[in-house]
């Protein structure tokens, strides 16, 4: 008997320890993961840096009230933003909260309502960013949702263009969908919200709550397309593991959150600040960003050298990799690939998605290459 409530589906087992990409359950069995707690341990599970970071802050704040100032808030905003068009950081503490801070600050900054958002997308479970979302699924049962998000399809720039007017505070999306399936944004529609931003006063949010922190190659996803967003959202990989969210917006909107407007208790607190501070150090250097660009590279060749069938589809840039099996449902895939110890997660019913630590050895690419071979060649899947 469990005293949870069993709104997940978990897998029969628990994951006890971790060092790098290598994790273990309590009964000592090994494997790769390749989920990295979903995109949120890039540096590897117990990077040492990371473990120097919390024992060196927890020795001295964990946390203190936002009345006060916060020079780690400071430095770490300041590194965010650096190099980037965008001038000011505000922190949460998860991808939802950071959702609804860009949604509130969209609605106060344009004195409008209404939003635009995508099928297939995910924005988190809070009433606002639930309502952002383009899912049934995580919609239904749940009553009337936050009015006034404009449902349309992915990628589709006549649909946008005809429903981006002068009623419309801002265009939400995810530079690559990652629960929607590892979708990303084509060309044609990111030239298509570039063109809206010129010509008009709608803003952007960047949801990069998966995609950001390095994941797909640079800093941000945004910097692989000509979207330039009014605000950014930012979890998962912030913290390595380590509970922080956060947005980052342009000079326009510094106004717009005065004081009073808007908080959180725990928001950016010295102990999430330390860990995030150096989650960014590691990440954000051309060195850094460049040898996940040179992994994802690997990757993307031995998946397309191992499953040439063009039944097999590889999505999404960076390590946020999909690999689609033809339109085949990939659950009973995932749970053998777990009993064959390589952790993946499946994104939408189609494709299994690949978020290996950003720390990922080839080694470790060549050893998880040989398991999805083995498990998606053998001609009997046992289902769960
Ligand atoms: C995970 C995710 C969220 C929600 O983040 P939480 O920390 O679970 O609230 C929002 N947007 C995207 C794109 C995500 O992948």
């Amino acid at each position: 008997m469990s005293a949870l409530f069993q709104n997940y589906a978990r897998r029969p087992f628990a994951i006890v320890e971790g060092k790098g990409t290598e994790v273990f359950d309590t009964t000592g069995k090994r494997y790769l993961d390749f989920t990295s707690g979903i995109a949120v341990c890039s540096l590897g599970h117990a990077n040492p840096a990371i473990v120097e970071a919390i024992q060196q802050q927890s020795k001295k704040l964990w946390h203190i009230s936002n009345l006060f100032e916060s020079p780690g808030q400071e430095q770490l905003a300041a590194g965010l933003v650096k190099d980037l068009h965008l001038s000011y950081a505000f922190f949460c503490n998860s991808g939802a909260e950071a959702n609804e801070a860009a949604i509130k600050l969209a609605r106060k900054h344009t004195g409008k309502h209404k939003i635009i958002v995508f099928e297939q997308s995910f924005h988190g479970r809070t009433f606002g960013a639930m309502s952002a979302t383009g899912q049934d699924k995580v919609r239904n049962g749940f009553g009337p949702l936050v009015s006034e998000f404009i449902t349309l399809p992915f990628n589709d720039a006549t649909a946008l263009k005809a429903a981006a007017d002068s009623e419309t505070a801002a265009i939400m999306l995810e530079m690559i969908q990652g629960e929607g399936g590892v979708n990303a944004v084509s060309d044609e529609f990111a030239q298509a919200i570039h063109d809206i931003q010129q010509t008009t006063d709608i803003l952007v949010i960047a949801d990069e709550v998966q995609t950001g922190i390095g994941r797909t190659g640079t800093r941000f996803a945004f910097e692989q397309t000509v979207i330039k967003p009014n605000i950014v959202s930012m979890a998962k990989g912030l913290g390595g593991g380590f509970p922080i969210g956060g947005i980052l917006g342009t000079e326009e909107l510094f106004n717009t959150f005065n004081a009073g407007t808007h908080g959180t208790t725990f928001g950016g607190n010295p102990l999430a600040v330390s860990v995030a501070q150096t989650v960014i150090d590691h990440i954000f250097n051309d060195e850094f960003l460049q040898s996940v660009k040179q992994k994802s590279e690997y990757f993307i060749n031995k998946l397309k050298e191992a499953f040439p069938d063009k039944n097999y589809t590889v999505q999404g840039k960076g390590l946020m990799l999909g690999l689609g099996l033809g339109g085949e449902d990939v659950a009973p895939y995932v749970a053998a690939l777990d009993e064959a110890g390589l952790l993946t997660v499946a994104a939408g019913p189609k494709v299994i998605r690949l978020l290996p630590p950003l720390t990922v050895s080839e080694q470790e690419i060549d050893e998880a290459i040989n398991i999805l071979k083995g498990v998606l060649q053998a001609d009997k899947i046992t289902s769960p």
